[in-house]
């Protein structure tokens, strides 16, 4: 791996059946070139898109994509009719465990001990490596870093990462990880920026709210907790994930239903949540549109609002009060009705919403005067991976040369 001098960045993000990655060209502007889209992942009509920097459409597609090696492969040849020079390539890797703190270049190493580290995430990690050694293939001399979901939150005070359980566990990595890492520490830097370093410094709490959701108490810029724990099906719950259920659940479908292994999994990350309690849609936004007619609609936008409204109220505990609450992703970002739920009743905390700014999405949400300052933030991790992937070459090339 002979590091590059140039600029250009591609990011990947594999999740379970969707893949994004963006190019980035990482001058002073951060200018993100393209992206793609490539979804539906295994499923019959599979979605392929592909954005300029300005929005407009360069490629769409229905391909049949059997895998994220595919889908990968795919855009891969796709970019490489471009030519564009490519300095180094950065992935989000979900889980570091206990070895990774920060991001990392990858090495025979690493890709070493993340594949022993599959047991503790074979939802993720195996797909993860796997993109590593296809973009191997396609630019055998590239340099590429691993940024973890988990880095941000490896230092939590070990009150918040123990669980109830004999050590032995604790010692091989039965924890508390936390994820969403990487955009949790982009709007951090996001908030220094434009509410100034004190603000960011302060007691701050996230709500990470899209397909996945979690919500992270931050103080003097550090993860002090968050709600998703050992894998990201904890914590609140989300689109098709569970989020916390008593253990008890999970042996009552073992023992009395004789589920399955597979099956179990199955019915935690893709079967329950807003889709299981709705019984129509993952998608909040299907479900806002039958809210009025559909009673099971109603009852899963309520379930949402209450664990969010009660996991807010527990980090705030964690922390010793709150100065800013953020909002944030495809939820936080976008849906006014669903914040002011959220908000409803937590004025003893000193939230008070004003309306209107809410309703236009506004950059400060909150009334003047309100002792918490809440925020609507866009949360961007494609960047946050390419900044740690050109602070990483840098240093790369630097050291040889
Ligand atoms: P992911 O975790 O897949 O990145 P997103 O952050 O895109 O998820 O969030 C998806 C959720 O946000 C869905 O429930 C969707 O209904 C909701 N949402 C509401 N408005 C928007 C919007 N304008 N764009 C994207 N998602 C939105």
């Amino acid at each position: 791996m002979k590091p590059k001098h140039g600029k250009h960045i591609l990011t990947i993000n594999s999740g379970s059946s969707s893949l994004k990655t963006a190019l980035f060209l990482m001058d002073k502007k951060e200018t993100m070139e393209l992206s793609a889209r490539i979804e539906r992942i295994g499923l019959s009509r599979g979605y392929f898109q592909i954005k300029d920097g300005k929005g407009r459409i360069l490629a769409e597609e229905h391909p049949r994509l059997p895998d994220q090696d595919a889908a990968l492969n795919k855009f891969l040849k796709w970019l490489q009719k471009r030519k564009t020079p490519l300095a180094a390539v950065g992935h989000r890797v979900v889980n570091g465990g206990l070895h990774y703190d920060q991001p990392e270049l990858v090495t025979p190493r690493m890709e070493k001990t993340l594949s022993g580290l599959e047991p503790l995430d074979p939802n993720h990690l195996p797909q993860e490596l796997k993109a590593v050694k296809t973009v191997r293939r396609f630019y055998p001399d590239l340099a590429q870093v691993a940024c973890f979901d988990t880095a941000f939150h490896r230092h939590m005070p070990d009150v918040a990462q123990w669980y109830p359980l004999p050590r032995e566990l604790w010692r091989e990595g039965v924890r508390r990880y936390g994820f969403h890492g990487l955009s949790y520490e982009y709007l951090i830097h996001e908030m220094a920026r434009v509410a100034g370093p004190q603000a960011a410094r302060g007691r701050v709490i996230i709500a990470h709210l899209g397909n996945g959701a979690s919500v992270a108490a931050i103080r003097g810029g550090k993860s002090m907790d968050t709600t998703m724990g050992f894998t990201p099906t904890g914590g609140l719950m989300m689109g098709t994930r569970s989020g916390d259920l008593d253990p008890g659940v999970v042996l009552y479908l073992l023992r009395e239903k004789f589920m399955p292994l597979p099956a179990v999994s199955d019915l935690v990350n893709h079967r329950a949540g807003l889709l299981g309690v709705s019984g129509i849609s993952p998608d909040l936004r299907d479900l806002m549109a039958q809210r009025a007619k559909n009673p099971r609609a109603a009852e899963a936008i309520e379930l949402f609002c209450y664990q969010a409204r009660k996991f807010l109220g527990a980090l705030a505990g964690a922390l010793g009060g709150l100065d800013t609450l953020v909002f944030t992703a495809g939820i936080g970002e976008n849906m006014p009705w669903i914040r002011r739920r959220i908000c409803q009743r937590l004025d003893f905390l000193g939230i008070h919403l004003d309306s209107a700014l809410n309703e236009r999405n506004a950059a400060v949400i909150s009334r003047p005067g309100s002792q918490v300052t809440v925020r609507v933030m866009r949360t961007n991790e494609e960047l946050m991976i390419a900044r740690h992937t050109r602070r990483l070459l840098r240093h790369k090339i630097r050291n040889e040369g």
